[in-house]
Protein backbone atom coordinates (compact mmCIF):
# COMPACT_ATOMS: atom_id res chain seq x y z
CA UNK A 1 0.00 0.00 0.00
CA UNK A 2 1.33 3.13 -0.84
CA UNK A 3 1.09 6.10 1.77
CA UNK A 4 1.40 9.91 1.05
CA UNK A 5 3.52 12.31 2.64
CA UNK A 6 1.28 13.79 5.66
CA UNK A 7 0.55 10.41 7.75
CA UNK A 8 -1.58 7.68 6.58
CA UNK A 9 -3.38 9.59 4.26
CA UNK A 10 -4.44 7.99 0.54
CA UNK A 11 -5.13 10.24 -1.94
CA UNK A 12 -7.52 8.72 -4.26
CA UNK A 13 -8.23 9.73 -7.89
CA UNK A 14 -10.88 10.88 -9.07
CA UNK A 15 -12.10 11.64 -13.04
CA UNK A 16 -14.94 14.30 -13.51
CA UNK A 17 -18.23 13.36 -12.94
CA UNK A 18 -19.26 14.93 -16.41
CA UNK A 19 -16.31 12.63 -18.42
CA UNK A 20 -17.48 9.19 -17.02
CA UNK A 21 -21.02 10.14 -17.14
CA UNK A 22 -22.53 8.38 -19.96
CA UNK A 23 -25.00 10.00 -22.58
CA UNK A 24 -28.63 10.60 -21.11
CA UNK A 25 -30.43 7.77 -23.48
CA UNK A 26 -33.47 10.05 -23.92
CA UNK A 27 -36.15 11.43 -26.67
CA UNK A 28 -36.07 15.13 -26.08
CA UNK A 29 -39.51 16.56 -27.17
CA UNK A 30 -40.04 20.49 -27.15
CA UNK A 31 -44.24 20.42 -27.40
CA UNK A 32 -47.16 18.46 -27.51
CA UNK A 33 -46.88 18.22 -31.68
CA UNK A 34 -43.44 17.18 -31.30
CA UNK A 35 -44.47 14.18 -29.38
CA UNK A 36 -47.70 13.24 -31.59
CA UNK A 37 -45.12 12.98 -34.52
CA UNK A 38 -42.79 11.16 -32.93
CA UNK A 39 -45.35 8.44 -31.85
CA UNK A 40 -46.75 8.45 -35.23
CA UNK A 41 -43.42 7.45 -36.60
CA UNK A 42 -41.48 5.14 -33.53
CA UNK A 43 -45.02 3.39 -31.63
CA UNK A 44 -43.57 0.40 -33.18
CA UNK A 45 -40.06 0.72 -30.92
CA UNK A 46 -42.40 1.73 -27.60
CA UNK A 47 -44.45 -1.32 -28.15
CA UNK A 48 -41.38 -3.85 -28.47
CA UNK A 49 -40.30 -2.28 -25.10
CA UNK A 50 -43.79 -2.53 -23.46
CA UNK A 51 -43.68 -6.12 -24.49
CA UNK A 52 -39.99 -7.03 -23.98
CA UNK A 53 -40.80 -5.35 -20.30
CA UNK A 54 -44.02 -7.71 -19.59
CA UNK A 55 -41.62 -11.00 -20.06
CA UNK A 56 -39.69 -9.89 -16.70
CA UNK A 57 -42.90 -10.41 -14.78
CA UNK A 58 -42.74 -12.95 -12.10
CA UNK A 59 -44.78 -14.66 -9.18
CA UNK A 60 -41.48 -14.31 -6.93
CA UNK A 61 -42.19 -10.94 -5.80
CA UNK A 62 -39.15 -9.36 -6.57
CA UNK A 63 -36.86 -9.05 -9.65
CA UNK A 64 -33.02 -8.51 -9.67
CA UNK A 65 -31.41 -7.43 -12.87
CA UNK A 66 -28.17 -6.70 -13.78
CA UNK A 67 -26.74 -3.37 -15.16
CA UNK A 68 -25.04 -0.24 -14.83
CA UNK A 69 -26.17 2.36 -12.39
CA UNK A 70 -24.90 5.57 -14.21
CA UNK A 71 -25.39 7.83 -11.24
CA UNK A 72 -23.47 6.67 -9.55
CA UNK A 73 -20.96 5.05 -11.97
CA UNK A 74 -20.73 1.20 -10.83
CA UNK A 75 -22.15 -1.99 -12.06
CA UNK A 76 -24.48 -3.07 -10.36
CA UNK A 77 -27.53 -5.43 -9.55
CA UNK A 78 -31.19 -3.55 -9.54
CA UNK A 79 -33.79 -4.51 -7.19
CA UNK A 80 -37.59 -4.23 -7.26
CA UNK A 81 -40.50 -5.57 -5.54
CA UNK A 82 -43.24 -6.14 -8.21
CA UNK A 83 -45.70 -4.40 -6.56
CA UNK A 84 -46.91 -2.63 -9.56
CA UNK A 85 -49.27 -4.27 -12.65
CA UNK A 86 -50.47 -7.40 -12.75
CA UNK A 87 -51.14 -9.76 -15.24
CA UNK A 88 -54.11 -11.88 -16.40
CA UNK A 89 -51.68 -14.93 -15.04
CA UNK A 90 -51.29 -13.68 -11.82
CA UNK A 91 -47.81 -12.65 -12.53
CA UNK A 92 -46.58 -8.92 -11.37
CA UNK A 93 -44.69 -6.30 -12.49
CA UNK A 94 -42.17 -3.58 -10.61
CA UNK A 95 -44.13 0.38 -10.42
CA UNK A 96 -40.75 0.81 -12.83
CA UNK A 97 -40.17 4.36 -12.03
CA UNK A 98 -39.97 4.18 -8.32
CA UNK A 99 -37.92 0.36 -7.96
CA UNK A 100 -34.95 -1.01 -10.21
CA UNK A 101 -32.67 0.76 -7.08
CA UNK A 102 -29.14 0.68 -7.70
CA UNK A 103 -27.22 -1.88 -5.46
CA UNK A 104 -24.87 1.60 -4.64
CA UNK A 105 -24.68 3.03 -0.91
CA UNK A 106 -27.97 5.08 -1.68
CA UNK A 107 -30.04 2.73 -3.39
CA UNK A 108 -31.72 5.19 -5.16
CA UNK A 109 -34.79 4.42 -7.85
CA UNK A 110 -34.75 4.75 -11.05
CA UNK A 111 -36.56 7.99 -11.48
CA UNK A 112 -34.12 9.19 -8.89
CA UNK A 113 -31.17 7.83 -10.96
CA UNK A 114 -32.63 9.21 -14.26
CA UNK A 115 -32.82 13.16 -12.63
CA UNK A 116 -28.95 12.54 -11.43
CA UNK A 117 -27.97 11.35 -14.60
CA UNK A 118 -29.40 13.95 -16.61
CA UNK A 119 -28.19 16.75 -14.22
CA UNK A 120 -24.47 15.11 -14.79
CA UNK A 121 -24.84 15.12 -18.27
CA UNK A 122 -25.72 18.69 -18.44
CA UNK A 123 -22.73 19.98 -16.83
CA UNK A 124 -22.78 19.26 -13.01
CA UNK A 125 -19.15 19.67 -11.65
CA UNK A 126 -17.86 20.08 -8.26
CA UNK A 127 -18.21 23.96 -8.13
CA UNK A 128 -21.68 23.59 -9.10
CA UNK A 129 -24.37 26.01 -6.33
CA UNK A 130 -27.50 24.04 -6.50
CA UNK A 131 -31.01 23.80 -4.87
CA UNK A 132 -32.50 20.41 -3.80
CA UNK A 133 -36.14 20.81 -3.67
CA UNK A 134 -37.64 17.97 -2.06
CA UNK A 135 -35.48 15.69 -2.68
CA UNK A 136 -35.12 12.17 -0.82
CA UNK A 137 -31.81 11.98 2.01
CA UNK A 138 -30.65 9.76 0.32
CA UNK A 139 -30.19 11.63 -3.65
CA UNK A 140 -29.29 14.60 -1.45
CA UNK A 141 -26.36 12.62 -0.72
CA UNK A 142 -25.75 10.94 -4.09
CA UNK A 143 -26.21 14.63 -5.66
CA UNK A 144 -23.28 15.93 -2.89
CA UNK A 145 -20.83 13.64 -4.12
CA UNK A 146 -20.53 15.54 -7.34
CA UNK A 147 -21.65 18.95 -6.15
CA UNK A 148 -21.29 19.39 -2.13
CA UNK A 149 -22.38 23.18 -2.34
CA UNK A 150 -26.04 21.98 -3.19
CA UNK A 151 -28.57 23.58 -0.40
CA UNK A 152 -31.90 22.13 0.52
CA UNK A 153 -35.47 22.71 0.17
CA UNK A 154 -38.11 20.71 1.97
CA UNK A 155 -40.91 19.43 0.47
CA UNK A 156 -44.38 21.34 0.63
CA UNK A 157 -42.18 24.34 1.19
CA UNK A 158 -44.15 26.67 -1.16
CA UNK A 159 -47.50 24.90 -0.13
CA UNK A 160 -46.81 25.93 3.41
CA UNK A 161 -47.25 29.55 2.82
CA UNK A 162 -43.97 30.61 1.42
CA UNK A 163 -43.97 32.96 -1.83
CA UNK A 164 -40.32 33.41 -2.07
CA UNK A 165 -36.67 31.13 -1.85
CA UNK A 166 -34.23 32.14 0.55
CA UNK A 167 -31.92 32.58 -2.56
CA UNK A 168 -30.46 34.99 -3.94
CA UNK A 169 -31.26 36.14 -7.94
CA UNK A 170 -28.99 34.12 -10.28
CA UNK A 171 -27.01 32.50 -7.70
CA UNK A 172 -27.65 28.66 -8.90
CA UNK A 173 -26.60 26.75 -11.46
CA UNK A 174 -29.24 23.64 -10.96
CA UNK A 175 -32.35 23.48 -9.19
CA UNK A 176 -33.28 19.81 -8.88
CA UNK A 177 -37.27 19.14 -7.85
CA UNK A 178 -38.27 15.67 -7.21
CA UNK A 179 -42.05 14.76 -7.40
CA UNK A 180 -42.92 18.24 -5.90
CA UNK A 181 -43.84 20.89 -8.45
CA UNK A 182 -47.35 18.97 -8.35
CA UNK A 183 -48.09 19.82 -4.65
CA UNK A 184 -46.79 23.06 -5.36
CA UNK A 185 -49.05 26.39 -4.86
CA UNK A 186 -49.50 28.86 -6.31
CA UNK A 187 -47.42 27.34 -9.58
CA UNK A 188 -46.44 30.16 -11.01
CA UNK A 189 -45.22 32.01 -8.21
CA UNK A 190 -43.20 28.94 -7.74
CA UNK A 191 -41.91 28.54 -11.08
CA UNK A 192 -41.05 32.01 -11.24
CA UNK A 193 -38.84 32.05 -7.86
CA UNK A 194 -37.28 28.90 -9.18
CA UNK A 195 -36.22 30.59 -12.61
CA UNK A 196 -35.25 34.07 -10.31
CA UNK A 197 -32.39 32.16 -8.46
CA UNK A 198 -30.89 30.34 -11.68
CA UNK A 199 -28.01 32.34 -13.53
CA UNK A 200 -28.28 32.64 -16.96
CA UNK A 201 -27.88 29.26 -18.50
CA UNK A 202 -29.05 27.35 -15.74
CA UNK A 203 -30.83 24.69 -15.59
CA UNK A 204 -34.43 23.17 -14.36
CA UNK A 205 -34.22 19.54 -13.71
CA UNK A 206 -37.40 17.52 -12.11
CA UNK A 207 -39.72 14.90 -12.48
CA UNK A 208 -43.62 14.96 -11.71
CA UNK A 209 -46.50 12.93 -13.01
CA UNK A 210 -47.36 13.66 -15.99
CA UNK A 211 -50.28 13.17 -18.12
CA UNK A 212 -48.40 12.67 -21.26
CA UNK A 213 -51.83 12.02 -23.47
CA UNK A 214 -52.95 15.35 -22.10
CA UNK A 215 -52.24 18.47 -24.34
CA UNK A 216 -53.58 20.64 -21.22
CA UNK A 217 -52.59 20.06 -17.32
CA UNK A 218 -55.31 20.37 -15.06
CA UNK A 219 -54.29 22.79 -12.46
CA UNK A 220 -55.34 23.41 -8.89
CA UNK A 221 -58.83 22.82 -8.89
CA UNK A 222 -59.24 25.02 -5.32
CA UNK A 223 -57.28 26.47 -2.60
CA UNK A 224 -56.02 24.49 0.17
CA UNK A 225 -55.55 21.65 -1.89
CA UNK A 226 -51.61 20.54 -1.79
CA UNK A 227 -50.85 16.68 -2.63
CA UNK A 228 -51.06 16.43 -6.44
CA UNK A 229 -53.05 19.68 -7.22
CA UNK A 230 -51.64 19.69 -10.36
CA UNK A 231 -52.01 17.09 -13.27
CA UNK A 232 -49.47 18.22 -15.52
CA UNK A 233 -49.71 18.01 -19.40
CA UNK A 234 -47.41 19.07 -21.93
CA UNK A 235 -48.97 22.98 -21.48
CA UNK A 236 -46.73 22.68 -18.54
CA UNK A 237 -43.46 23.81 -21.28
CA UNK A 238 -45.28 26.62 -21.89
CA UNK A 239 -45.84 27.64 -18.16
CA UNK A 240 -42.10 27.18 -17.76
CA UNK A 241 -41.02 29.24 -20.42
CA UNK A 242 -43.77 31.97 -18.97
CA UNK A 243 -41.67 31.76 -15.83
CA UNK A 244 -38.81 33.19 -17.34
CA UNK A 245 -37.25 29.65 -19.02
CA UNK A 246 -35.70 30.24 -22.42
CA UNK A 247 -36.69 26.70 -23.16
CA UNK A 248 -38.31 23.89 -21.56
CA UNK A 249 -38.20 20.34 -22.86
CA UNK A 250 -39.44 17.02 -21.89
CA UNK A 251 -37.08 13.83 -22.20
CA UNK A 252 -38.58 10.28 -22.36
CA UNK A 253 -36.39 8.27 -21.19
CA UNK A 254 -35.07 3.99 -21.47
CA UNK A 255 -32.18 1.80 -21.21
CA UNK A 256 -32.16 -1.77 -19.95
CA UNK A 257 -28.31 -1.33 -19.28
CA UNK A 258 -29.28 1.85 -17.11
CA UNK A 259 -32.30 0.25 -15.51
CA UNK A 260 -34.27 3.27 -17.23
CA UNK A 261 -37.24 0.28 -17.54
CA UNK A 262 -40.77 1.40 -17.79
CA UNK A 263 -43.38 2.77 -20.76
CA UNK A 264 -43.51 6.57 -20.34
CA UNK A 265 -40.91 7.64 -18.19
CA UNK A 266 -40.46 11.48 -18.40
CA UNK A 267 -37.82 13.80 -16.64
CA UNK A 268 -38.21 17.38 -17.41
CA UNK A 269 -35.43 20.14 -18.45
CA UNK A 270 -35.84 23.66 -18.52
CA UNK A 271 -32.76 25.88 -19.32
CA UNK A 272 -33.23 29.97 -18.38
ZN1 LIG B 1 -26.32 3.82 -7.93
Amino acid sequence: MQTAGDGDKIYQFRVSPLAQSPHFPAWQFRSHAEFVAFLKEHQSILDGRHLYQLSFATHKGRLEQPGTCAACRYPTCFNSSTNGEQLNDGKCLPNWREEMRCGCPRRLTNRERAALHLTQASGLLGWAQSLLHGVSPDFALAYMESAPDAQLLPRFYFSDGAATLPVESASCHFVVSLDELQNVEPLETALMELARVLVPGGRLIFTAPFYFNQPVSDCGAGVGIRRNAHKFGWDLLNMLKAAGFAEASALLYWSEELGYLGNMNFVFLAVK
